[in-house]
């Protein structure tokens, strides 16, 4: 881009430090980054792109700021024997406040997630540097010395300026004249990244990973020494493209720029709407959860376009936050070219374009569930937990939604999640009338909880869940074809037609049995429980805490108590397995203290085989001890 540079008069050399966290992320930038060395490139072209597509935004409004230069591209030069590289643009550049912002602090928050998510294995941490948008400072992992020229749009020749850094802890910011604006980023490769300086390697890199930017890249032609330019790269929008003219390889090409990730996508789905409303989209299914997909800020969305003008990145607005994993463009040849995000959130064209790619990414997901069995348990497992909010918020497209749930089951040996509710529905016994779940702190404390001992024994099979938004996700469901669903720890077990005249006969002669037990049990427990009765559902175990159907359960009240809400407070019922040899026993025991003691520690025992929090732990183990010590003495007394 420039050709002469001359120091601009009265402007002062200045020698800034860079943010702390700049200085940590160039020492691993330096020190630990030794594979895929070559993001850098990828990096520092797509912030190329990104500074052409900033200049063309702007230019729509003020065509002046193009100038006499309106074809916008990228230049790549590249001296073997210097052992350097210089990436041209003709862009929007950047204002000496700017570059010094810019190129010196990281300016997305959560800049100390991105530390703490980095994990020792250096692919991974190359592929957080571009998704985490701290890709310039990639250039230091080939650099000893990066210097960057910049002149901003509509700025005169002598506010241009020239940056420089070995990152070692500052850069230095000088103006200087330039004659035309844009950036160029020059990099002094270090004695073992030479090979970066090579056209052919260059070349190859270009066509790898920046090949359908939307600006042509230019290379000097081979073997001439003359300044003769030509385009190395596609440059053209791939999603522009019929599907036909794509191949695999192109698309996997793009999500990897697009994601600045290293893998392969899962999935795509590539569309065009035409008719009376107008837009493209290419949308990917990536293989790997970003290390921030829970974070509040989490970047997410798709790059717009407008009539193939970039609008903007992380368009929120087109797809539901449970769809945030998804990646890609969408192209509308219908809102105006100086939409807004303001403008975005009322435009009801946005609403139509969403809910048709909500639409699409269901129907993706559908796709590969059914042909790609596999590939979707890999997508369950990275985002099932995500996908699963929309039963919560998305009630519009829960028909879709429910034939993607993936669950644990009692009728698998591990906990992999792979029952689908058709699975379920399918090997559902004659007479069963319910969808039996049980959610707990595990998988495994969910499948050893007390509430399905007798349904596992009936053979009845139970879903298991532990995630977080469990509880909150399952009570909005109501039915699945026709099959409502049950909570196997509340209310009534509701066995229908499968509890047989045998069954109700054994109930009701041990509540008649039990009656006098149960109510001791109540009056000893006072008011921490609504009732005590006998359990249909308990095997093994002597007890059990029962909710209510609609009670606040345990999980969801401390995530509410924590997010500083007040919660009210719910009392249980507490189902007691009047068979069990320590219920038995304890209906033989007179004594008024004894007895209180073992019923407290009978409530006790249900209150943490459900996870919950004991109101007195100390209290608990001195009476847990004093029973043992009694059972040690009556040991002693009978040898
Ligand atoms: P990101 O591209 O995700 O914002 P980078 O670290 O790659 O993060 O770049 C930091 C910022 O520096 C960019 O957002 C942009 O403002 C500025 N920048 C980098 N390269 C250029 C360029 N070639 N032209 C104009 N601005 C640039
Ligand atoms: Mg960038």
């Amino acid at each position: 881009m420039q050709t002469t540079e001359t120091p601009a008069a009265g402007t002062t050399r200045q020698t800034h430090g860079f943010q702390a966290e700049v200085r940590e992320l160039l020492k691993l930038m330096i020190h630990s980054l030794y594979s895929h060395r070559e993001i850098f490139l990828r990096e520092l072209i797509s912030n190329a792109s990104d500074a052409c597509d900033r200049l063309r935004f702007l230019a729509i409004g003020e065509s002046a700021l193009l100038g006499d230069d309106p074809e916008l591209g990228i230049r790549i030069d590249a001296d073997p024997k210097a052992g350097t590289v210089t990436i041209t643009d003709n862009g929007i550049g950047m204002t000496r406040e700017e570059a010094v912002a810019n190129l010196g602090t990281i300016a997305r928050s959560g800049t100390a997630e991105f530390f703490r998510s980095l994990p020792g294995d250096e692919q991974k941490a190359s592929q957080l540097i571009g998704q985490f948008g701290v890709g310039f400072y990639s250039a230091f992992i080939v650099s000893e010395r990066v210097e960057v020229r910049t002149r901003r749009a509509g700025a005169p020749p002598e506010a241009g300026m020239r940056w420089e850094s070995r990152a070692d802890g500052e850069f230095t910011v000088e103006n200087v004249t330039l004659p035309k604006r844009g950036t160029a980023v020059t990099l002094y490769l270090k004695e073992d990244a030479r090979e970066f300086a090579d056209a052919l390697r260059l070349r190859g890199l270009i066509r790898r990973y920046s090949d359908h930017i939307g600006f042509p890249v230019r290379m000097a032609k081979e073997g001439e020494a003359t300044l003769d330019y030509e385009v190395v790269n596609q440059a053209r929008a791939l999603w522009t493209l019929p599907r036909t003219q794509i191949s695999d390889e192109e698309y996997r090409q793009f999500y990897q720029y697009l994601a600045h990730d290293f893998s392969d996508p899962l999935a795509w789905s590539h569309n065009k709407v035409e008719g009376k409303r107008e837009y493209t989209s290419l949308l990917y299914l990536p293989a790997r959860a970003p290390f921030d997909l829970y974070q509040r800020d989490t970047v997410r969305g798709l790059k717009l376009y407008v009539r193939r003008v970039f609008i903007m990145d992380d368009a929120e607005q087109f797809l539901p936050l449970y769809l945030r994993f998804v990646k890609g463009v969408v192209d509308s040849s219908d809102l105006p070219l100086n939409v807004s995000r303001e403008l975005l959130q009322q435009e009801p064209e946005v609403e139509a374009i969403r809910s048709g790619l909500t639409k699409r990414v269901l129907d993706l997901l559908a796709r590969l569930a059914k042909d790609e069995p596999e590939k979707y348990a890999a997508f369950w497992k990275e985002f099932g937990a995500v996908l699963k909010e929309g039963i919560a918020q998305d009630q519009a497209n829960e028909a879709a939604l429910l034939p993607l749930l993936r669950f644990a089951s009692t009728s698998q040996a591990d906990n992999t999640p792979v029952v689908s509710l058709a699975d379920y529905l399918a090997r559902m016994k004659p007479g069963q009338e319910r969808i039996y779940y049980v959610i707990a702190e595990s998988l495994d404390a969910a499948r050893a909880h007390p509430a399905i001992e007798r349904l596992k024994e009936r053979g009845l099979e139970v879903l298991l869940l532990s995630e977080r938004i469990d509880e909150w996700v399952m009570g909005q469901l109501e039915a699945y074809e026709g099959k409502r669903f049950k909570d196997a720890s509340r209310g009534d077990l509701d066995l229908g037609p499968l509890a047989s005249e045998a069954d109700k006969a054994r109930h009701d002669a041990e509540l008649k049995e039990s009656k006098g037990l149960l109510k001791r049990i109540k009056d000893a427990l006072g008011e921490r429980v609504t009732e005590v009765r006998v359990s249909d559902r308990l095997k093994d175990s002597p007890a059990l805490l029962v909710l209510g159907e609609h009670d606040l359960g345990d999980r969801l009240r401390r995530i509410l108590t924590a997010a500083g809400q007040k919660v009210p407070e719910v009392k249980p019922i507490l189902e007691v397995n009047v068979t069990h040899p320590l219920v038995t026993y304890l209906d033989g025991v007179a004594e008024a203290g004894e007895f209180g003691e073992l019923a407290q520690l009978l409530y006790e025992q249900a209150q943490l085989a459900e996870g919950a929090a004991l109101a007195n732990p100390p209290d608990f183990v001195l009476r847990l001890n004093r029973l043992l010590v009694r059972l040690a003495a009556a040991r002693g007394q009978d040898t």
